[in-house]
């Protein structure tokens, strides 16, 4: 359904009950390139006329008596599989879209965005074929209770712009593993991709209205499935306070929601770190998708005797890196998603500057590159936790370095945050650092590095978020549990 090229490509039609139907308004979201400022793909606008017919496919799909929810899970996972296939095919086209879309740099949107969603439905077709789902249990009262774990129903799941396709898939996999359909509202910002999942999912045969996907200008769309009947689940990844609308509005309308949200993670240098070693990983745990990374540590916590040292590290690492286009393989740090990211940014650098902190490398726009949101990679040196920069999610190349005097003081320090999503320990010590990493008010930690593992759960604490993704537990969301009482 793509008209021209892949670098500028037009869709006028949504994928609903898997046909591409026509939208309700004549509106378009208009895609611009981050790295050039460039227009560079136009898709509907959806609505909540649009909305409201993917609900209803949804619905249609789940509650058929011998559709896709009553599939035996070898059946699903073998949709799963060929769903897989077709995305395989489309992986070097999604990475550029993404790309393109947000500034994502190339070399990292092909380890993600390229191969995440494939990786997530193999993972979980293995684990809905592995994990029965109805365990029987001698009663504790009479005979026996077989526990049944069936699909939960119409899943909403909405998606941010900074890793669109990784994060539809920690969602679109387990509720499809489960036995859910599902409604995707991406974000203005990055639909180009959804579209090619779209495409795949028409590829792959899967049933009508298992999978669809609508638009939205703002967060119109958003606010409607989540209040929508027909929706029996909402699945969401953003923003702290779109979190909160949500869970304020879930929680009137009893409708469970998983949220992952905002992060400001630390990082702890712990005294004894070997700091060139450790440098060589700081990059991907710090400044990952030019710092619009929700788990990545943005607060480095370095101890006093050695605060000259760590500082002068991540200057010479920040400085070092290469800014550019994202499309280049070369890029290390691309533009910003989108101008009003960027102006955000730059107010913080601003804060950051009257708060007293002190600008070791950076804090400028970088002067060779007059299009495109770029901002150089930007260190702090004297801040205060207690300052807006250490305390507020910054979600651009900007780090805090943070000075503590022992370690109890470098845990109070990490755990003085509104948020809990991430954090990490370097240390030359591992076992040190895991019991530093247990005292972590934090959803996920890594020690000397920070490698998202798919096997295991991950979401927040505090304002960071509510429920778990990935693992065997990113499963469960999307399943309820049914006890049948066997007295005889
Ligand atoms: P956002 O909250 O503005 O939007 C996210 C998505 O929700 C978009 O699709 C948007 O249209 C929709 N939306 C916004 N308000 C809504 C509402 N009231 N009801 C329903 N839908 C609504 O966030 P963003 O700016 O796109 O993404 C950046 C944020 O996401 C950052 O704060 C970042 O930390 C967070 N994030 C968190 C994780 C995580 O796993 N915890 C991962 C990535 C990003």
């Amino acid at each position: 359904m793509a008209y021209g090229t892949d670098m500028w490509c037009f869709y006028d039609r949504l994928f609903i009950g898997g046909e591409w139907v026509r939208p309700a308004s004549t509106n378009t979201i208009r895609v611009v390139s981050a790295s050039t400022e460039e227009v560079i793909g136009a898709v509907p606008q959806g609505n909540e006329t649009d909305a409201d017919a993917a609900v209803a496919a949804a619905r249609r799909a789940f509650d058929d008596p011998t559709g896709w929810s009553t599939w035996s899970p070898g059946q699903r996972a073998d949709a799963m599989l060929r769903l897989a296939t077709a995305l395989d095919k489309y992986s070097g086209i999604t990475a550029i879209r993404v790309s393109s879309q947000n500034g994502m740099p190339l070399s990292i949107s092909k380890q993600t965005e390229a191969v995440m969603p494939a990786t997530l439905l193999r993972y979980y077709a293995g684990l809905i074929r592995d994990i029965p789902v109805e365990e029987r249990r001698p009663s504790q009262v009479r005979g026996t209770t077989a526990v049944h774990k069936e699909p939960l129903g119409v899943v909403a799941a909405i998606v941010p712009w900074n890793f669109p396709q990784s994060l539809t898939f920690f969602k679109l996999a387990p509720a499809l593993a489960a036995g859910c359909t599902v409604v995707i509202k991406p974000s203005p910002e990055t639909v180009l991709d959804a579209f090619l999942l779209a495409d795949a999912v028409e590829e792959a045969g899967l049933p009508p209205g298992v999978v669809n996907i609508v638009t939205g200008g703002g967060r119109t769309v958003g606010a409607h499935l989540v209040n929508h009947p027909g929706v029996d689940k909402v699945a969401f990844t953003g923003s702290t306070e779109a979190g909160r609308t949500i869970a304020e509005q879930c929680g009137r309308l009893l409708k469970p929601a998983t949220l992952e949200l905002g992060g400001k993670s630390a990082g702890i240098l712990l005294d004894d770190v070997d700091l060139a070693r450790s440098m060589r990983s700081m990059f991907a745990a710090t400044l990952l998708n030019n710092g619009q990374t929700c788990f990545i540590s943005t607060r480095i916590l370095a101890p006093e005797h050695r605060y000259d040292e760590v500082v002068e590290a991540f200057t010479a690492m920040a400085s070092s890196l290469r800014v550019g286009d994202a499309l280049d393989s070369k890029t290390q740090i691309g533009p910003v998603a989108t101008a009003r990211q960027r102006q955000s940014i730059e107010a913080y650098i601003a804060r950051g500057k009257n708060e007293g902190a002190r600008i070791t490398t950076g804090g400028r726009r970088p002067a060779d590159l007059d299009r495109g949101w770029f901002v150089e990679p930007t260190i702090f040196a004297e801040v205060d936790n207690g300052a807006a920069i250490a305390q507020e999610e910054i979600f651009g190349p900007v780090l805090s370095i943070i000075r503590y005097r022992n370690e109890d003081e470098a845990v109070k320090i990490a755990n003085d945050s509104a948020y809990g999503l991430g954090g990490t320990v370097w240390t030359a010590d591992t076992e040190r650092g895991l019991a530093v990493a247990r005292r972590i008010q934090a959803g996920a930690v890594g020690v000397n590095g920070f490698t998202l593992d798919h096997g295991a759960p991950f979401g927040g604490v505090k304002s960071s978020g509510l429920g778990r993704e990935l693992g065997p537990e990113g499963l469960s969301p999307y399943q309820q549990l049914k006890s049948v009482y066997l007295p005889a």
